[in-house]
């Protein structure tokens, strides 16, 4: 099938600005992440060509060398899939920021791993508000404990939450999961816990983004949209 990259991203940058403006929000605030796990090397250069530089991958390995092949100059890499504790070193190495962080444990990891490369690493917490088991993410109740504990972390910079809300065909019935969050987002932001900031909403994709936008995202993470559907059979078995 063949793919317009040019022609789909400025189809989505124009939906996304559309529903900044139809929720009074400045559509500069919103940041497209293209999600490009699965997607082949050539087809994240389209985007690349097309002036696209903030890409979001699942997989560590398949990131890896997607990274090594395209390079970092100008472009920003972000971690959205899950990450398990003993790939946070490569994590660390390889990606801008960190959506998906979801317990204490992995936390720490990637502070002492960012530690030692002398870098300071920008995450978000990932919740999981449906708790449904299935998905990663802390609880709803746990969110607050866990960014308190997080907010000593010197190598770590909390910006904000991520959320993977259940999936529906209607976008209308995942609003409450994106109200939610901003909720949460709030509730936290009157806490003034030290040494973090609350900006972020990551949340959104191809079928719910302009309803996340409605709602406060500021980033949508967006694959299907922009590169067509995902052929699986590139990407390492790592998936959940
Ligand atoms: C794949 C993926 C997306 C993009 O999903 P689409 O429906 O293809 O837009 C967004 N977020 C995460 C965490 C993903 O894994």
């Amino acid at each position: 099938m063949p793919n317009n990259i040019n022609n789909n991203l400025n189809n989505i940058k124009k939906r996304i600005e559309d529903a900044a403006i139809r929720a009074k929000r400045d559509p500069k605030k919103i940041r497209l992440v293209a999600a490009s796990k699965t997607v082949p090397v050539d087809l994240i250069r389209e985007a690349v060509a097309a002036g696209h530089s903030l890409f979001g991958e699942n997989y560590i390995q398949e990131a890896r060398s997607k990274i090594e092949s395209i390079g970092r100059n100008n472009i920003s890499w972000h971690f959205i899939g899950h990450l398990q504790t003993n790939k946070a070193k490569y994590a660390v190495r390889l990606f801008d920021m960190i959506h998906s962080v979801d317990s204490l444990n992995l936390a720490r990891e990637l502070d002492k791993r960012a530690k030692k490369e002398n870098k300071v690493l920008p995450i978000l917490v990932q919740v999981n508000i449906a708790e449904e088991a299935t998905k990663y993410g802390a609880g709803t109740d746990e969110v607050i404990s866990l960014v308190r504990k997080i907010s000593p972390l010197e190598n770590l910079s909390l910006r904000g939450l991520m959320t993977m809300p259940p999936y529906f065909n209607e976008p209308e019935k995942v609003r409450p999961y994106f109200r939610e969050l901003k909720n949460i987002q709030v509730r936290i932001q009157e806490e003034g816990i030290p040494n973090i900031r609350m900006d972020e909403l990551s949340m959104g994709m191809t079928g719910d983004f302009e309803t996340a936008i409605e709602e406060g995202a500021t980033m949508v993470r967006i694959g299907t949209a922009i590169f067509g559907a995902r052929n699986y059979s590139f990407s390492e078995k790592e998936f959940s």
